[in-house]
Formats: C-alpha cells, structure tokens, sequence
C-alpha cells in the first residue's frame, strides 16, 4: 500500500530513479551502463530483470544513453515519445512503446504515470507525475524554466524531486566558455538553485512530505548551497524532508502511503 522512490543516481554523469508500488516497478531514466545499473539495483537487492519498464524523459545521454542496452540485455520494455525514440536510435516496432504527453501510463493495478511537457533545449523533455492509491510523486530534470502546466501538476503532490542544477555566481565565475553558460542558464537550459527555490514556493505546501534535489552540477554547486538557497524560499510553509541525490546512489529512499507507517511502527 505505497509508493517508494529511490535515486539510483543523479547528474551529467547518468541519471535513473525507481518507483516501486506494491504491483510494479518503473525505472525513470536509464543513463547508466548496464552493468552500473546492475551493480546499483544489486544494493538494494534487485536485478534489472525485475524492472517492468523503463520511461525516458528526453534523449540526452545521461536519461537515455543506457536504455537500450537495458531493453536489448534483460527485456525491459522502453517507453518514451517519438522524438526520443528517434533520437535514441530505437527500432519503432521492436524496441519501444510511444506515449504522448499527458498521456496517462498504467503499470501493474496500482502505479499511474502522467508525462508532462517541460522546456529543455534540442530535446521533446518530459517530467513524469506518479500516482499510486491516491498518493502522487513527482521526478522533474532538466529544465531551463517552467510552465503554469507543470506548477499545476506539482501542486499537491506528496514527494517531489526536482533538479537543482547550479548556483548562479559559481555557474558566472567558473571554467565554462560563456556560450555553454549562457545555454545553461537559458530557457533550454537547467534550473538554478535559485529559479528551483522560486518554483518549490509556487507548489509546496505544509502537505509537501519530501523534496529531493537532484541532476547538481558537480562543477557549478554545492549540496549546501542548493539545499540552503532552495530553503530559503520555501521555510515558511515546509515541514518535510529535504535531501540531495548526487552521482552515486543509491543512498536512500522515500516512501509514500502506508509503508512508511509500518516501517515505523516496527522501529
Ligand atoms: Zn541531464
Ligand atoms: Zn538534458
């Protein structure tokens, strides 16, 4: 009677989360190779052949690069656009299964996936909105800026896992050539911990349960520094969990719904 989510690993170097309902378990993004996928499911006990489906947010390396190996080695199903699938590389007819956006996914009797557009430059990018027994999640990377479509989707959901990517005097005073910091920073960028802070305080309310921020720039943040500044905006009405997820994982997960009670009900 739950919903679990656990970052198997998040940034430039690979991104992929599992959602876990008592029917099915989804793997958002697969940027990972498969025997990194392998070695990090091993950890908490799974295998890749128990996966029932891997959703692709956008073609981009680090969410799709390690898809196809997954699909082709162990069988499990891929589902993304088209634009995606195009990119990517993968046969229509044998190796995927389309969605459109907003088009509901059902897994197993108790798992509802919703795709809803986000911008991301030179990509058809998507963050997914879970829905188990009542109980809604949600995985977002990779964005440059947001619409009042997605706010209205993040609004009342129970977890919320949202990229933080970088803190903007780092971004401004480090190494990058000006031309990638301005695409960065743009529209069809990444967010910073800044705009995610202003984002978190249109949607989190006393109801929020957990936030994790995640896709940090390892060369343009700092944990501190994006958990400090995304605080900022949203103290006054969170009284939920915050939690970074960095490159290597999995180093935890949340539970949504019933589970979480019986957990603790057995400490
Ligand atoms: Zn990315
Ligand atoms: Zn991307």
């Amino acid at each position: 009677m739950s919903l679990s989510i656990t970052h198997l690993g998040s940034g430039s170097r690979g991104n992929a989360t599992l959602l876990e309902s008592d029917g099915a378990k989804v793997l958002i993004d697969q940027g990972f190779s498969g025997r990194e996928l392998e070695k990090r499911l091993a950890r908490i006990d799974l295998h890749p052949s128990d996966i029932d489906a891997m959703l692709i947010s956008h073609h981009h390396g680090d969410h799709g690069g390690g898809a196809g190996i997954v699909h082709r080695r162990w069988g499990v199903p891929i589902h993304c656009n088209l634009r995606t699938a195009g990119e990517l590389g993968l046969d229509l007819v044998n190796d995927v299964e389309l969605f459109e956006s907003l088009q509901m996914l059902e897994f197993a009797d108790d798992l509802s996936i919703l795709p809803v557009p986000v911008p991301h430059g030179g990509a058809d990018n998507v963050g997914f909105i879970a829905s188990s027994r009542g109980e809604r999640a949600a995985v977002v990377t990779d964005l440059g800026e947001w619409t009042d479509e997605l706010l209205s989707h993040l609004r009342g959901c129970k977890h919320i896992s949202i990229e933080s990517n970088h803190d903007v005097l780092r971004l401004e005073r480090g190494p990058y050539s000006s031309s990638l910091k301005n695409r960065i920073r743009g529209p069809g960028g990444h967010l910073s911990n800044d705009q995610t802070g202003l984002l978190l305080a249109e949607v989190v309310s006393d109801k929020t349960e957990s936030i994790v921020l995640c896709h940090l720039s390892s060369e343009n943040n700092k944990p501190h520094l994006a958990e400090s500044t995304v605080l900022y905006h949203i103290d006054e009405v969170f009284e939920g969990d915050i939690a970074i997820s960095l490159q290597n994982g999995p180093e935890f997960t949340h539970w949504l719904g019933q589970a979480e009670k019986e957990l603790n009900a057995l400490i």
